[in-house]
């Protein structure tokens, strides 16, 4: 396994960091105190070829490996959650789903657009009465004719007010993780609704929406796989999601890393910069150690899948380590600012907010452990 990044990593790391500096950090506080983050972002996004990492370009994509990918994520981690949440999501979850398990004519109907961040994408899994449990979800997709008529309720659905498609899991058959097929709906469709959820501890310059569908129409055509292999589409477009939500933890732990380290040495107590002091230092060594551990777990999983290995348990665990590595280095980064980490002076109180949400979605702490668990022992703990 080789963790040297190559020139053109470099340089899209270089790019990207420069464009996070101009972009999104000087806006970022004021995106999280308007609940959302400027729309033009996404056609910013797309213009920097964000929006295509790993799609080919014949389909509007810019090209690049995973490792790019997790490069670029960790770059928009450390400028804004939310803006990386959105590319986690269109690129991560919906433009590579696509990619994957499109038709030809999938692909040319979605991916440029996509791509050049003319519009965005939601994936929609997660019900009010369904969430780590998705195998049991309820939303149906009936038969009509040629057609299906899609009914059901979606929460949390990152991009769900933005989206001019979603990715949508319904039942088509029996219980379990067989009866349930995927479907691309745009969602300009009749019957679908969409809600915007206000009042998010963090993540606030994103848009999650409640999604309702009542009798939605869609061709068969708009079917994504095969009938009755949805779920087997969910959980590999999660399954590199998790490692791509992994090192957009490395990118929000090392902001507050940074933002915590100048702080340091220009704040001063007891007549020297609190950085003089061995306790605040051992803070900062901690938070350091623990985001090069996270990063590694993240690339390890890039390593895995260019070399096409099986990578399911590894992106468990690099999830599971970074997102709690996320909550916990903000959480230490806020320390060292005293009272000032408390208001929103300061980035760090945000970066702590935003990391929150790390350890819950894409699944939880819980559920990453029970995957490894069960990769571990042979026994599964979810029957
Ligand atoms: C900001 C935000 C954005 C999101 N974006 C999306 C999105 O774009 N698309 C989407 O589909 N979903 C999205 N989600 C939903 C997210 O994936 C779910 O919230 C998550 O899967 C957990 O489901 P739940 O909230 O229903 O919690 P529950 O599943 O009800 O879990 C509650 C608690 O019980 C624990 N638990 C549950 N089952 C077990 C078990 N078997 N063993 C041990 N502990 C267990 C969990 O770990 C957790 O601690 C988003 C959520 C948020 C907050």
């Amino acid at each position: 396994m080789d963790f040297e990044l190559d020139d053109a990593h470099r340089e899209l790391r270089d790019v990207a960091r420069a464009w996070v500096d101009k972009e999104v950090i000087p806006f970022s506080r004021d995106w999280d105190r308007a609940e959302s983050v400027d729309p033009a972002i996404i056609g910013k996004l797309g213009d920097m070829g964000f929006l295509g990492i790993e799609i080919p370009e014949e389909y509007g994509g810019s090209g690049g490996d995973t490792l790019a990918y997790c490069v670029l994520l960790e770059e928009l981690g450390r400028g804004d959650s939310s803006v990386r949440g959105i590319v986690s999501v269109s690129l991560g979850l919906v433009s590579k789903s696509i990619k994957y398990f499109g038709t030809e004519e999938q692909k040319r109907q979605w991916l440029p657009r996509l791509c050049a961040g003319e519009t965005v994408g939601c994936f929609a899994l997660t019900e009010p009465d369904i969430g780590s449990d998705a195998s049991n979800l309820k939303t149906r997709a009936e038969r009509d004719g040629d057609d299906w008529l899609i009914s059901g309720t979606k929460i949390f659905i990152t991009n769900g007010t933005w989206a001019e498609v979603a990715i949508v899991f319904a039942r088509t058959g029996g219980p379990g993780a067989k009866g349930i097929s995927a479907f691309l709906v745009p969602t300009d469709s009749p019957g679908f609704g969409r809600t915007e959820i206000h009042g998010k501890l963090g993540l606030r310059g994103q848009r999650t929406a409640e999604l309702t569908f009542d009798k939605v129409r869609v061709p068969d055509s708009a079917r994504l796989g095969e009938e009755g292999k949805g779920f087997r589409i969910a959980m590999s477009a999660l399954d590199k999601g998790r490692m791509g939500v992994a090192a957009g933890c490395v990118g929000v732990a090392k902001a507050a890393l940074e933002a915590a380290v100048q702080y340091s040495t220009e704040r001063v107590q007891f007549g020297k910069p609190i950085a003089s002091y061995q306790l605040v230092q051992e803070i900062l060594a901690d938070i350091a150690v623990d985001i090069d551990a996270a990063r590694l777990l993240a690339w390890r999983v890039a390593d895995l899948v260019q070399k096409g290995k099986p990578f399911g348990t590894e992106a468990s665990m690099a999830k599971l380590f970074a997102s709690e590595c996320a909550v916990r280095s903000t959480n230490k980064a806020l320390e060292v600012f005293g009272g000032y980490g408390f208001i929103d002076e300061y980035p760090v109180s945000k970066h702590l907010r935003d990391a929150r949400v790390l350890t819950l979605y894409e699944g939880t702490s819980q559920i990453q452990k029970l995957l490894i668990g069960r990769a571990l022992t042979g026994v599964n703990a979810f029957v």
